[in-house]
């Protein structure tokens, strides 16, 4: 029976999840099989239910049930200090036993360093993390993760978050990390997805896979960063596994990656659409503010050390303008300007930070800006409403600001004269010219109307 399973399911698997596998009695109609451990059995009950009976059946067709239980711990090699109940599974509540850590981890943690997890970085905190508009739903979420308790029921899972290089996952991932085992008595595990990939192989190559898998699954939240390194057919269908029994046996699930689930190309459909299953939250490009907020945040946490190293506000505000990019090379400018005023013991100037910071600016994308952007922005600063703006009145006060935005129509986008006048109520091209001519004429030799339309200029292109 045992190599007729074997065969089926193949030396991986058989290996991974029924090597451990006892045959306790034979009735006329029923096997009774043991396991060493709960989550075995309901691996085994969840994915290969089907399997071993029929492989029974094949010897013995009278068979029409396959009882699984768990032995107690007393019998199982490693050494428990309580030993559990002979426990009748229940799949109503989901939920294992306590003991199931006890039995699971305690002899596998020792020495099984994969379980370790990726190292911490003592800075990548909630305390550090700066909120903004692209990050207020995702930090939230991560806060709600990081503060629940064990056997809360769990709000979404698994959480995924998705943003671009340096827009702060990892820093998040970590905080959920820190919070979690610092304040709660769950324990939390962060791994990058290759230190998932390298455990796992390491463990397959030492025989340690089963005790890999176990002590996995012992832990309370499992946190996977940078999902889109997974690799590997073999991998990818472990984590597949880890991720259902997680989520079936409701522990947390947290997961950063560069892309949304659907875009995970190299990963099975049904792992797609599990991860995309619980909360999938995207954080955005960092904003001005937001870049602004995490570059003071950086010149604090360097004061500590440096107690004399300070940023004078208008280098901050021309760093958070022109670092556009993302959160390494923010905190990339702030080293560099520590370790420029540390060497050659002079203060931060702007001019110093022009230079330093130099290849860190990224040219910016000229940003494509609509015509209705155009009217929003004019008529706020004229104080006059949008459809004034495309009416046909001819009054002064809205006169002018039509003029502007037309010339600025002209001049901040490829529209032609007539697509302009149509834009503004249906008017002729011969219209929007005027205005333009009119404008130009008139920031050439009215200092106030040029600064005016300079600032809607930079408004509109911010
Ligand atoms: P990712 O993992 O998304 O590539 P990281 O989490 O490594 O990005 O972030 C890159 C850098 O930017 C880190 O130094 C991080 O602390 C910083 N950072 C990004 N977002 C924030 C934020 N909202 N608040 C504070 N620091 C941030
Ligand atoms: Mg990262």
């Amino acid at each position: 029976m045992k190599g007729r399973l074997r065969s089926s399911v193949g030396e991986d698997v058989y290996s991974s999840w029924f090597a451990r596998m006892d045959l306790e009695s034979v009735q006329p109609e029923s096997v009774h099989l043991s396991v060493p451990t709960r989550f075995l059995k309901s691996w085994i009950q969840t994915h290969y239910s089907d399997k071993v009976l029929t492989c029974w059946q094949a010897e013995m067709p009278e068979v029409h049930r396959i009882d699984l239980t768990v032995r107690t711990a007393m019998r199982c090699a490693a050494p428990v200090k309580e030993a559990p109940a002979p426990v009748e599974q229940r799949r109503d509540d989901g939920r294992p036993a306590p003991e199931l850590r006890a039995t699971a981890i305690a002899p596998v943690s020792a020495s099984h360093d994969a379980l370790g997890g990726s190292p911490l970085d003592p800075r990548l905190t909630f305390g550090s993390f700066v909120i903004g508009r692209s990050n207020t739903l995702a930090h939230a979420a991560a806060r709600q993760v990081a503060e629940g308790r064990r056997g809360d029921a769990v709000m979404f899972n698994p959480l995924y978050i998705h943003a671009g290089v340096g827009l702060g996952k990892t820093h998040l991932l970590q905080a959920v990390t820190w919070a979690g085992n610092s304040g709660t008595e769950r324990k939390v595990l962060y791994l990058t997805a290759e230190k998932f990939m390298y455990g796992f192989v390491a463990a397959l190559k030492t025989q340690t896979a089963l005790a890999f898998k176990e002590a996995l699954r012992g832990i309370d939240v499992l946190v996977i960063d940078d999902l889109q390194f997974l690799q590997g057919k073999t991998t990818q269908a472990e984590f597949c596994h880890t991720l259902n029994a997680l989520i079936d046996a409701g522990r947390q699930v947290v997961i950063a990656a560069d892309r949304p689930p659907s875009d995970l190309e190299s990963l099975d459909e049904r792992v797609r659409s599990r991860l995309a299953g619980g909360l999938v939250v995207e954080m955005a490009s960092l904003g001005e503010e937001l870049r602004l907020g995490i570059l003071k945040s950086r010149v604090l946490a360097a004061r500590a050390h440096h107690a004399s190293f300070d940023v004078p506000a208008p280098v901050l505000d021309y760093l958070a303008r022109t670092i556009t990019h993302n959160g390494r090379d923010l905190e990339g400018a702030i080293n560099r300007l520590l370790a420029h005023s540390k060497l050659n013991a002079q203060p931060v100037t702007l001019e110093m930070a022009e230079r330093e910071v130099r290849d860190l600016i990224r040219p910016q994308e000229p940003k494509r800006i609509k015509i209705e952007d155009i009217q929003r922005v004019v008529a706020r600063q004229y104080n006059v409403s949008r459809s004034d703006l495309l009416s046909s009145r001819r009054t002064a006060n809205v006169v002018r600001p039509r003029q502007v935005a037309m010339y600025l129509a002209k001049t901040l986008t490829l529209r032609s004269l007539p697509e302009i006048g149509r834009r503004f109520g249906g008017r002729d091209h011969t219209t929007v010219l005027h205005a333009v001519r009119k404008i130009e004429a008139l920031v050439a030799k009215d200092v106030a109307l040029s600064d005016e339309v300079e600032l809607l200029k930079r408004q509109l292109q911010e």
